[in-house]
């Protein structure tokens, strides 16, 4: 299954990863993870550091899946804002999600720090803008409610938005506390992190088929099996893989370009990560080395488009997207990557994560949605909670049932 076509900047800010073996013959471990992405990585990595025998497998390289085409922004407001979540599942539980969500976001941070490598983690602020007139009245409805429930957010006007950026909206929210990633280099990097702590990872080792049921799980391999105590399905974007049947995923494409580094992002206030509340919605943010990455342009098809030119298409008008925020960079803003891929969400906008009710020992870490990052390492906590036997006070855990 192809999860991106083009070229990806990501992978080459890392040419030379770790390899790791393939499994030949038999292993035995407590829990099993099938898929080596950022939710693979950050759940093998947090069973590992809790002295958890875990296993990480993938049938391709570690983060050659959806975690190399991420744009890599780390926002705790969702695709669905908190007005609308609370309409879905209730006020209490809506905010106590976003609320660790931000946590979320915040562990992931620290996360990356620790790490002995530069993974381009840095914090930041979100401008999210009203992308018409007519959306600012539920852009205020939004912003009062994360103020009433004290999530540090500020108000601008159109004034206030145009002396910060070259560009004027009628207004915007501003969030604190998000941050930004090189998802590629943090989960590579987080891997060797984890293997350094007892993690096993064996790339190019697909789980064919599974037999047994909780406490005995036994995964065929092609090239040997696996008995685990536990079985979590870390896919991504290949559902099908989790063979779950509350999974009902919304499979999409999203176009993303990165520019030529620019001289300089200057009047660009404090790198803030720019979207909107256009549906699709346009995500902007900067790299260290000075380039912009842009993303959107969502189609409701499955398959990333597949030729140079349809790619070029989209690429174009994300440029010109650029041009019109960024009118005195018009000369230097020039396309140097570009890639389109898949991407997975739920009608309710909330991921999948937990224990399947019908088949006991058997996981989702399936993070979909715009911050699936955010989603991925909420996963690794229920996950953990769930492999020491822990009830956990998980948040998400009671908003995102997986048989909802
Ligand atoms: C264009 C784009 C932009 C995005 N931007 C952001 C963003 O700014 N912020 C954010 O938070 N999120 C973003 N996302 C979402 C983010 O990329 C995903 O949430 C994340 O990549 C999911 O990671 P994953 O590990 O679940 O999936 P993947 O990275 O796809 O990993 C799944 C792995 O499972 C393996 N696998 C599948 N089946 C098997 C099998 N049977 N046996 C063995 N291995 C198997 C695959 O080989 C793959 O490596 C974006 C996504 C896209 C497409």
């Amino acid at each position: 299954m192809t999860l991106h076509y083009g070229s990806l900047y990501w992978p080459a800010t890392r040419p030379n990863t770790p390899a790791y073996p393939a499994l030949e013959g038999s292993a035995a471990c407590k829990a099993l993870i099938v898929g080596g992405g950022m939710t693979g990585i950050l759940c093998g990595h947090l069973l590992a550091r809790n002295g958890i025998d875990a296993i990480v497998i993938d049938r391709g390289k570690i983060a050659s899946g959806s975690s190399s085409a991420n744009t890599g922004l780390l926002q705790y407001a969702n695709d669905t804002p908190l007005t609308e979540l609370s309409r879905q599942i209730g006020e209490r539980e809506a905010v106590a999600f976003y609320r660790e969500c931000k946590q979320a976001v915040e562990r992931l941070c620290l996360t990356a720090e620790a790490l002995p490598r530069d993974v381009g983690v840095k914090r930041r602020s979100s401008l999210y803008f009203a992308s018409v007139e007519a959306d600012v009245q539920k852009l205020r409805d939004e912003y009062e409610l994360l103020d009433r429930h004290d999530f540090g957010v500020e108000w601008w006007d159109g004034n206030r938005i145009e002396r910060e950026f070259p560009f004027r909206k009628p207004a915007a929210i501003v969030t604190h506390g998000d941050g930004e990633i090189n998802p590629y280099f943090f989960v590579t990097a987080l891997a060797e992190d984890a293997a350094a702590h007892g993690l096993v990872i064996h790339e190019h080792t697909p789980m064919l088929s599974v037999a047994g049921e909780k406490g005995k799980f036994v995964v065929e391999t092609g090239s040997g099996t696996i008995e685990t105590e536990h079985l979590i399905y870390a896919v991504g974007y290949t559902p099908e893989e989790a063979g779950n049947e509350w999974v009902k995923a919304k499979l999409t494409r999203s176009y993303v370009i990165a520019t030529e580094p620019l001289p300089s992002l200057a009047g660009w206030h404090g790198r803030y990560l720019l979207w909107e509340t256009a549906r699709p919605y346009l995500y902007i943010r900067t790299t260290p080395d000075n380039r912009i990455i842009a993303g959107g342009l969502d189609e409701p098809i499955r398959r990333p488009v597949m030729t140079k030119s349809e790619l070029g298409q989209r690429s174009r008008r994300l440029l010109a997207e650029l041009k019109r925020l960024f009118p005195g960079w018009e000369k230097e803003l020039a396309v140097a990557y570009e890639w389109c891929g898949t991407f997975g969400e739920s009608e309710d906008g909330l991921p999948w994560l937990g224990e399947d009710p019908l088949r006991p020992g058997r996981y989702c870490a399936l993070g979909y949605g715009g911050n699936g990052t955010v989603y991925s390492a909420i996963a690794s906590r229920i996950i953990l909670d769930s492999v020491l036997g822990r009830k956990g006070g998980s948040a998400a855990a009671r908003a995102v049932r997986l048989d909802r």
